[in-house]
């Protein structure tokens, strides 16, 4: 088996780094930053999603997991008194593995030429610079409402404890396979009129945003912003990739929700 791992960059988690790769490879597994079957985060949930872009373009062949050097994260979910037992069960491979659903978004200039396609694991926001985005959203091919505020957040089921949360989303299990629509700061008076609440779209029920005004639009994927002019759709939904977790011991996701928001101090496992 190949692994490669990605550090956060500081002194704590480059030794850890160090460390597992020196144990791993005397166990006779590979390093390979080109083809890894296994990628291995330490550092925090911002580091995890580095990992997850820097491997995107392989979903299918490769599985990731998160060592935490800060707090509990939610992608890097093994703590560092933990990193001995994960070597040992990284060395005993194979690995059982858990997917969860991830979000497309495509935009589509007004220009034409080639579209941008992009996978989020959190989340995507549109926003802009110059005051306040409107557009047209359109949900299943039909007009929905026409938005008009600072921006929308569309999140998948693991993103839904980040900026989604913020917002006021719901927190969604990963086994739904699903993306969330929450809004930032709708304008809602007689000429404009939005939902209000945050909204669940299943599998296939794709959302599409078509800018009104003519604006420079900043799109955020997870922890990078592009910016966008020209824009004629910025079209969300679920993708056909998951993200593949190679999973050594259960930690429900609603125990890592109860551990990260709710329970102060030590973490301690609940029955499944
Ligand atoms: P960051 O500013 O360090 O991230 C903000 C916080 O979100 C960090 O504590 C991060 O954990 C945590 N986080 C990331 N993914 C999470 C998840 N799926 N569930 C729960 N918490 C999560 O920036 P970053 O590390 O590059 O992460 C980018 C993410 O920040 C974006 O995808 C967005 O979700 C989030 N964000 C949140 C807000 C907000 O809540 N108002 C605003 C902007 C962006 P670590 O410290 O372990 O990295
Ligand atoms: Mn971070």
């Amino acid at each position: 088996m190949k692994f490669d791992i990605v550090s956060r960059g500081d002194h704590r988690s480059n030794n850890i780094k160090a460390t597992m790769k020196q144990y791993l490879t005397d166990f006779d597994l590979e390093y390979s930053e080109e083809e890894p079957d296994l990628v291995i985060s330490i550092g925090g949930d911002g580091t995890f999603l580095e990992a997850f872009h820097r491997y995107m373009h392989r979903l299918s062949e490769t599985a990731f997991i998160g060592v935490h050097t800060g707090h509990l994260g939610f992608y890097a979910d093994w703590m560092l008194d933990e990193v001995e037992k994960l070597i040992i069960e990284i060395a005993k491979t194979p690995f059982q593995v858990v997917e969860y659903p991830i979000l497309e978004v495509i935009i589509r200039s007004k220009t034409g030429g080639e579209e941008d396609r992009y996978l989020a694991l959190n989340e995507a926001t549109i926003k802009t610079a110059e005051g306040s985005v409107v557009f047209d959203v359109e949900i299943k091919g039909e007009h929905f409402e026409t938005f008009r505020g600072d921006g929308l957040c569309i999140s998948t089921p693991s993103g839904s404890t980040a900026y989604n949360k913020a917002l006021g989303g719901a927190i969604l299990h990963p086994s739904i396979e699903a993306v969330q629509i929450t809004e930032m700061a709708s304008i809602n008076n007689r000429v404009f009129r939005t939902i209000g609440s945050p909204m669940i779209l299943p599998k296939h029920h794709t959302c599409v945003l078509r800018p009104i005004v003519d604006r420079s639009f900043l799109l955020a994927i997870d922890h990078f912003t592009e910016t966008y002019t020209n824009v004629k759709s910025i079209q969300c939904r679920v993708a056909k990739e998951k993200i593949r977790f190679a999973r050594f011991r259960p930690f429900p996701f609603w125990n890592r929700v109860r551990d990260s928001f709710v329970r102060e101090g030590d973490r301690t496992r609940m029955d499944d």
